[in-house]
């Protein structure tokens, strides 16, 4: 199907983008079209304007701003997947950009894209929540930053106005001694997307957990924390009894899990616990 008709906008800069979006009601902002394109040909979304951020200068890059790194709205899951700078100060985060769909979608997709999307199904605000990374929202009045877990807000629906850009996502460094992260998922067999994955950082001393992370993505319209299996895990051994023990409790966070033609909601609970002891235990031996 085509799209309906649009207007079509090229700022050179978030200022100008975010006057475009003001002054068009009903227009969107476009990065790399992966998820928006597919939406508007099927006429899911039927923007009146497009406003393209792929000329605003400066806003892909990735640099390291102390204790976390600061990665720009644009960057691709290709930059993020092959950046020696995210692969030691973060490498869970580069393990799940390097998981994303086929090389085309790396290529053009972006990580500001993907947050804002927000599909249940994606797999950065998994690991965002886990990591407890924080987002820049740009708008006529200036900055605000959002905790990853008050962004995701209900099914494709982020806390982002609509004449708000997100510009900047500021992510913790994970890559130190004594720390480990792992990113699992299903995957969809014909197009890559997470069925479940699960992000998990365990922090070690002294042989036992002193820092447990774990969030389950697409099981649930957001991104949802295990609370009841860090707590558990916490303070104890990383050894597979207790690993398993941790993981089983998993199934309680989840609630009433999604499904469809592809995976019942109640496989998506087993894969969630499943994939939960698997991410704990190689994000436990990471971090020896
Ligand atoms: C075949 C296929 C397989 C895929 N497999 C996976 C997968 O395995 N895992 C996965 O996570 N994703 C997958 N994706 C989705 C892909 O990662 C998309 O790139 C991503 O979801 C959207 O990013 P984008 O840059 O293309 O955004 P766009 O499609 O351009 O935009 C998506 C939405 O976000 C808004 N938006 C974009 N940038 C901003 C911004 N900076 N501020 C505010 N709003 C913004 C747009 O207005 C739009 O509503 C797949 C896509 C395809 C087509």
């Amino acid at each position: 199907m085509y799209p309906t008709s649009f207007d079509y906008y090229r700022p050179q800069s978030v200022a100008e983008a975010i006057q475009l979006l003001r002054q068009h009601p009903g227009s969107k902002a476009l990065a790399g079209g992966h998820s928006l394109l597919p939406q508007m040909k099927l006429r899911t979304s039927s923007p009146t304007a497009l406003v393209d951020l792929g000329r605003i200068q400066g806003l892909s890059g990735i640099s390291d701003s102390g204790g976390r790194l600061s990665i720009g709205a644009m960057a691709t899951h290709t930059a993020i997947a092959d950046s020696d700078l995210v692969k030691s100060a973060c490498p869970i985060l580069a393990e799940a950009a390097a998981q994303i769909g086929d090389v085309q979608v790396r290529n053009r997709g972006t990580i500001g894209g993907s947050l804002a999307h927000a599909d249940p199904a994606s797999d950065y605000p998994t690991v965002i929540v886990a990591l407890g990374a924080t987002l820049t929202a740009t708008g006529p009045a200036g900055d605000r930053d959002l905790p990853a877990e008050s962004f995701f807000t209900d099914l494709f629906t982020t806390a982002l106005n609509p004449d708000e850009l997100l510009t900047w996502v500021r992510v913790p460094k994970t890559g130190m001694p004594g720390m480990g992260g792992a990113y699992m998922k299903h995957k969809h067999p014909a197009s890559g997307y997470a069925v479940v994955g699960v992000a998990a950082l365990v922090g070690l001393e002294g042989g036992k957990c002193s820092r447990v992370s774990l969030v389950v993505g697409g099981t649930t319209a957001n991104p949802i924390r295990a609370k009841a299996a860090e707590q558990m895990l916490t303070g104890q051994a990383p050894t597979a009894e207790n690993v398993a023990a941790a993981s089983a409790k998993v199934a309680d966070a989840i609630g009433e899990p999604m499904g469809d033609l592809y995976a019942s909601g109640e496989y998506r609970r087993h894969l969630a616990t499943v994939l939960a002891r698997r991410a704990l235990m190689q994000a436990a031996q990471r971090a020896m």
